[in-house]
């Protein structure tokens, strides 16, 4: 099943909401109607009051999306591509093609999404204000200061100097700023991400032992969230600072199995499909590599027509997605690997097929580097 579905393009950016987004909504339509109003208001009409839940949560979903939407577009604007914005359980996120590489340019994409909040927050509160000198009903001006207040909390808890929250990343980005350092600086402001994720889950416990049963788990969920993101985005980091530095040559796997381009679709998957298990294979046609066989090509094909179908016939042709040079960085072959569809790239020198890189070997590599690095 789908986690996620998308819902439209702005600018170019996939807009996307995961599944899990849809138990908040729910949840914060409920907790209002339920909760909050009816302690508040109790002499609302009850369907106002589901109405009146549905409208905030709506706004609420689209304050979120102004946040992400005002990162992603700073982002943009300096150069650095946003394919898509997720939005799930905790909020949303932006996700940039790579890391900035300047700590101004972190600190201006870092800063947009709480100010775009607090605006929100302004805006909210002037027609609130303005409502109530018209003397608009009780309703639309507790609808609009409740708006308003919601801003204020996600730009406030967002500028918490806790990486990767908005304010972590202003933090790196003075730290990196001032000391040149971007991995330590990512490292002090991951720290700081996992003590506020503790805090959150001790206020948490504290929360649930005193009886305030949600609210507590919430935060103890928050927290756990903070810590597993700000500690995988350090690793992250790390490791994509070892692979800016390694070689695709000292990496790649160099004995490469290649398939003739000739031969039929049936020997393709008798003698190498099952016999070597790889997801794909580089073609040959005579002794010159111009493509690549994979599993998932066969498998459109009918079965009966494996003995009269060659190889060649099925054959991705190379492209720059599939193709690095031997001196190139193995994260420009991890960007290429986790673009294209078959999880390899192979590794060409002048037109000669010298190696191939897997996902698998990257995934490895991070493995026992995680194992001799706790
Ligand atoms: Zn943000």
């Amino acid at each position: 099943m789908k986690s996620s579905f998308s819902i439209g393009r702005i600018k170019g950016i996939q807009l996307e909401i995961n599944l899990s987004w849809f138990i908040v909504f729910a949840l914060v339509i409920f907790s209002l109607a339920t909760g909050y109003f009816p302690q508040n208001y109790p002499d609302w009409d009850p369907v106002l009051k589901w109405i009146l839940s549905g409208i905030i949560a709506l706004l609420l979903f689209i304050s979120v999306l102004l946040h992400e939407l005002s990162h992603s577009l700073v982002s943009i604007s300096l150069g650095i591509d946003v394919r898509k914005i997720s939005l799930f359980i905790f909020g949303g996120i932006a996700q940039m093609e790579k890391e900035p590489d300047e700590p101004v340019k972190e600190l201006k994409i870092a800063v947009a999404g709480p100010a775009t909040s607090i605006l929100l927050y302004i805006l909210f509160i002037l027609l609130a204000n303005i409502s109530a000198a018209l003397g608009s009903s009780e309703v639309i001006i507790v609808l609009l200061t409740y708006v308003a207040s919601v801003n204020l909390v996600l730009a406030i808890f967002n500028l918490v100097p806790a990486f990767p929250l908005d304010g972590g990343r202003v933090l790196r980005a003075i730290i990196w700023y001032l000391s040149g350092n971007l991995q330590n600086a990512t490292r002090i402001a991951s720290s700081m991400g996992s003590i506020f994720g503790y805090f959150l889950i001790f206020i948490g416990i504290f929360g649930v032992l005193s009886g305030i049963f949600i609210s507590g788990i919430w935060f103890i969920f928050i927290g756990w969230f903070i810590i597993q993101a700000s500690q995988s985005s350090y690793q992250n980091m790390v490791m994509t600072d070892i692979f800016n530095k390694i070689h695709v040559s000292e990496f790649m796997t160099d004995k490469v199995m290649t398939v003739n381009y000739y031969i039929s679709v049936r020997e393709l998957v008798d003698s190498y499909f099952y016999k070597y298990r790889f997801a794909s294979f580089p073609v040959t046609r005579d002794g010159e590599v111009i493509g690549v066989v994979n599993r998932e090509s066969i498998k459109e094909l009918n079965k009966e027509s494996w003995d009269q179908t060659t190889v060649g016939s099925v054959t991705d042709s190379l492209n720059d997605n599939l193709v690095v040079a031997p001196y190139e960085s193995v994260s420009e072959a991890m960007k290429k690997l986790f673009s294209n569809e078959i999880g390899r790239v192979l590794v060409m020198d002048r037109g000669n097929l010298t190696g191939i890189v897997s996902r698998t070997d990257i995934l490895n590599y991070i493995r026992i580097h995680s194992q001799f690095n706790q």
